[in-house]
This record gives structure tokens, C-alpha cells and sequence, in this order.
């Protein structure tokens, strides 16, 4: 048996591929069957392990980066409640359910990346990138299309094979996406959430974007329902962004009404809930509508996971107390929405907050 690394941003599907294929498996389920094997024999008493730490564990990567760069989860579960989140990484539920799913109906490679790739190493591999949302431009080469290929077995040969056999196609690219900056900026916030490393996204996050929204007058959540006061994300969303994209994106705004609340986008910004259902759409969404650039945004969401991380890890609910204002100055935001947070998460929030603090509390 072949050991087969991965390459830089492989996808999971696709580097199961190369699996597959260094090894002579019929298909890429015999091939997973075969690695599970071997893993539970590694493993003795573990049942059940993800497909995803499986791979890792085969290729001699540690589980925690093997999630980060070879699978779409730090986009997929940019935001997950806290007890969702493990040192560094996602629960087994979560890589469970979103550690192999693509938020896109086909497999998609660019052209020139596979000329690239052939030339420099003889053969082309699958790359998480453009299997993103909305995604019709390879970062690297901007001027070419990515390319499409419709089979169920697309993740088992390489993109060169169907480029080749011509089963490949460029996307459909209406005139509306093309020039429209909405769509320009939410392939760039894809790209960027999914960069960012595991151990900064965590729970902090959704709770600047409420911040951010309450403050430029957008409603969060299923909140202000009746109030005239907050506009909708999902109305600017649609407002903006063209009739084809949305069908792409986000099928329910189509038919949505006006002040109408859609989980998929008003969902990103409502406050935490148990709900494991990733909102990474809406998400992006709400990075650029919410900051000037998406660079803004991301570089708010890494520097307050630090925070986090550099602070201790003090438990602020014990015995159901807590401490308002100790939680307010520790996420620097106002002590309204800090109860409001507290209120929401009091189960469950995990919040580092200093030991001078924490003696107050
Ligand atoms: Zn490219």
C-alpha cells in the first residue's frame, strides 16, 4: 500500500482520489472502506471515525490541519456554537456531517492550474478554492473560467482526464455575474474565510457581526421583527445581488418578501443558538455588507480570536452566574448586547475572560 500525501489545498475527495488510483481501488468507497480498515485496526475500540480523519490519519497528517487545509469545514462551519468546537478544530459530529460536503452541486478545476500542474509535477489534482459558492475564476489565473464536470465520479480521476476527454465545460457565465462587484466581493470572502485558520474562527465571531449589525441598523436573527427601526440582510442581499446568483446561491431568496426573515442569511447574524446548521452564505453576506472591505472583517475576526486565545480559560458561568459588564469590556462591545449574548448562550458560552476579571465575577 502506497502512502499518498496531500498536496497544497487538495481537496479531501480529490486526494481520495489519487488514493484510489496510486493504489488500483476500484472506485473511491472501495478505497475509503479499505482505510477505514486499517484505521480501526490502528485504533482499536474507536468505532464510527469521520471519513476525514481517517484520510489524515492514513496520510501521517495531524487530523486538526488535515481539517483546515484539505477540507471545505473552515468555510462550511466558519461559525459553529462553542460546544461544537474543539481545541483547534471541529467535534467528530461536525466532520462527520460537513467534513465531506460540497456546498456546490459539481466538481470544478481551472484549465490553467491543470497546466500548470502537469507541467511542474505530470499530473493535476483538485483544489478546495474553486469548489467554493459563487466561484467562477481561478484567484491565481483571473482571466480563466473554471471549468465544470458533471460526473458522480468526477473526485476519482484527475482534472486533466475530463479536460481531455472534452466531458469538461466552462461554467455559464450570464453578463449580470461577470460585472457585478456584490458577486467579485463575496468569492473574495469565501476565499478568505476559508483561510482562516480553525483556531480563530470560533464562536467570536458571530457575535461581531451582531455587534456590527446592530449598529449600522440591521436586525439580527429573528429579532425586531416589527420594529421599522432595522432593515433585513437578506433584503440588501436581494437587492443587490442578480436574479441568476441568487438562484445560485441561495434558491429561498427568490421568492422572499420584503422584511421576511431567511434563516440561510438572517440566520449568520442572529444570536448563537444550538442550531448546528452552517450559515457560511450568509456569513460571507454579512462580511460585505457590514465592513468596508473583506480584509477588514477578517483581520477583526483573527485578532479577537487571539484575544481569546491569550486570555485564560476561565469558565464565566459557574452556577449560573455571571458578570455583565466583565463580558462587555472583554469582547469590547456594549453591555446591552453582552446580556443580550449571555442570555442566549447561558448554557453553554465558554468565554475566556482574564483571571482579574474572573475573580470579580
Ligand atoms: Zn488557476
Amino acid at each position: 500500500m502506497e502512502t499518498v500525501f496531500p498536496l497544497p489545498d487538495e481537496i479531501a475527495q480529490g486526494h481520495l482520489g489519487r488514493w484510489r488510483f496510486i493504489n488500483g481501488f476500484s472506485s473511491n468507497s472501495t478505497c475509503m472502506n479499505y482505510l477505514r480498515q486499517k484505521t480501526k485496526e490502528l485504533e482499536v475500540g474507536q468505532s464510527d471515525i469521520p471519513d476525514v480523519n481517517i484520510l489524515a490519519c492514513c496520510s501521517e497528517v495531524d487530523i486538526r490541519i488535515y481539517q483546515g487545509l484539505h477540507t471545505l469545514l473552515p468555510f462550511v462551519s466558519f461559525t459553529v456554537p462553542d460546544d461544537q468546537r474543539l481545541e483547534g478544530g471541529w467535534a467528530p459530529k461536525i466532520v462527520r456531517k460537513y467534513g465531506m460536503r460540497l456546498p456546490r452541486q459539481f466538481a470544478h478545476f481551472c484549465p490553467a492550474c491543470v497546466g500548470d500542474d502537469v507541467y511542474r509535477r505530470g499530473f493535476s489534482y483538485w483544489r478546495r478554492a474553486h469548489q467554493l459558492p459563487g466561484s467562477y475564476w481561478c484567484a491565481k489565473h483571473p482571466t480563466v473560467r473554471l471549468h465544470e464536470t458533471k460526473s458522480k465520479q468526477s473526485f476519482e480521476r484527475e482534472p486533466q482526464f475530463w479536460l481531455l476527454n472534452g466531458q469538461s465545460v466552462p461554467q455559464n457565465l450570464p453578463e449580470e455575474i461577470r460585472n457585478n462587484s456584490i458577486s467579485h466581493r463575496f468569492s473574495e470572502a469565501c476565499r478568505s474565510m476559508l483561510k482562516v485558520t480553525s483556531g480563530q474562527n470560533n464562536g467570536i465571531v458571530r457575535r461581531l457581526l451582531v455587534e456590527r449589525a446592530i449598529s449600522k441598523g440591521i436586525a439580527t436573527g429573528a429579532q425586531h421583527l416589527t420594529s421599522q427601526k432595522y432593515q433585513r440582510l437578506s433584503d440588501l442581499v436581494k437587492e443587490e445581488l442578480p436574479v441568476v446568483l441568487q438562484a445560485e446561491l441561495c434558491e429561498s431568496l427568490l421568492n422572499k418578501c420584503k422584511r421576511e426573515y431567511l434563516d440561510e442569511i438572517d440566520g449568520a447574524i442572529g444570536f448563537p443558538t444550538y442550531q448546528e446548521i452552517p450559515r457560511s452564505i450568509g456569513t460571507a453576506f454579512a462580511i460585505i455588507f457590514l465592513y468596508s472591505s473583506v480584509q477588514e472583517a477578517i483581520s477583526e475576526f483573527e485578532s479577537a480570536g487571539r484575544l481569546l486565545q491569550q486570555s485564560s480559560l476561565e469558565r464565566i458561568f459557574t452556577g449560573g452566574r455571571y458578570n455583565i459588564s466583565a463580558v462587555a469590556a472583554e469582547l469590547k462591545i456594549s453591555e446591552s448586547i453582552a446580556g443580550k449574548i449571555i442570555f442566549a448562550n447561558r448554557h453553554s458560552i465558554s468565554l475566556k475572560i482574564s483571571q482579574e476579571i474572573g475573580a470579580q465575577v
